[in-house]
């Protein structure tokens, strides 16, 4: 039996960065892509990625990235890194649907090899199996992942945030946890903003309690500014806005085509996914930023200067 190897690429002890590579013989899987805005340590500097040299120098090795959700740190640097690693993404609707503008940002919509997952379907990645369960976030079609390997299961909880009454209706799916934990779980990494304190995060809901209040109680304009990937709470502001009686937000990416009043919901770019399966090609990595110390480490995108840390 070989040993199961679990090396983070980014993500551990810092905001951003999440990377998680499971690797197994003759395979690995990476979870999730994502970048760090940087700090005010980091003048002139637009994005941080992360550090993939150890992937390139097992490039054959790695067969999927498999994305547990949407947001920045966990799919932003995804554009950097396909430029140098032919290999397939696996995501849900959403998160594949907004991942999709990133693609197109950086002209590689037509060769990124791009796979959609749904919560509760396991697929094979052999020699792992796994599942996507469904969690609650501040986002829609997010996913804690259960990965099974040749000497027992892990769990990936991506990022969550237990929401017993979601504006969207998407459970977090308790059931499928107890599920595995019944059956025995070899690892368990999980991670959430603020971990540390006590007590619960309020439903999405009750935020909306508080903006109705706020919005209807005001005289004047009301400006709301969020997350642009919070698209429950936008769509919150959209009813409260209507039920109040004001012009709401009019036009976002995923109206649809009902100014006022439009219905978040996860689009279909289901079939443009399938219809466009075609590799990766595989680009040229220009050696000079291959480090050879096998330290993972932050790769920095800089308009105006470029380095490592
Ligand atoms: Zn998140």
């Amino acid at each position: 039996m070989e040993p199961l190897r679990i090396i983070p690429l980014g993500g551990l002890g810092e905001f951003g960065l999440n990377m998680m590579l499971l690797e197994y013989g003759d395979s690995a899987i990476a979870i999730d892509c994502g970048l760090m805005f940087p700090g005010a340590d980091l003048l002139g500097i637009d994005l941080v990625v992360p550090d993939v040299s150890y992937l390139l120098e097992r490039r054959d090795k790695l067969k999927a990235i498999v994305l547990t959700h949407a947001h920045e740190d966990h799919v932003g640097a995804l554009p950097y890194i396909l430029k140098h690693l032919s290999v397939p993404i696996f995501g849900t609707r959403l998160t594949l649907g907004l991942l999709d503008n990133k693609l197109k940002e950086h002209d590689l919509e037509d060769d990124a090899d791009i796979r959609e997952i749904t919560a509760g379907e396991p697929w094979e990645i052999a020699p792992f199996q796994i599942e996507g369960i469904r969690v609650t976030h501040s986002l829609m079609d997010c996913l804690a992942l259960a990965i099974e390997t040749p000497i027992g299961t892990v769990i990936h909880t991506g990022d969550f945030k237990i929401d017993n009454t979601p504006m969207e209706g998407e459970m977090f799916d308790f059931q499928r946890f107890a599920a595995y934990g019944e059956k025995g779980v070899l690892l368990l990494m999980s991670d959430s903003t603020n971990v540390e304190r006590s007590g619960y995060t309020p439903s999405e809901r009750e935020v909306g309690g508080n903006l109705e209040q706020i919005i209807e109680h005001s005289t004047g304009k009301v400006l709301v500014s969020t997350f642009s990937s919070s698209i429950p709470r936008i769509q919150q502001v959209v009813d409260i806005s209507e039920r109040s009686g004001r012009r709401g937000p009019q036009r976002t990416q995923h109206d649809s085509q009902q100014p006022g009043r439009f219905r978040v919901g996860i689009p279909a770019p289901a079939q443009e996914f399938h219809d466009r399966k075609r590799t990766l090609a595989k680009f040229a990595f220009p050696s000079s930023n291959v480090p050879h110390d096998g330290q993972p480490r932050g790769t920095v995108i800089g308009a105006a200067s470029s380095r490592s840390r």
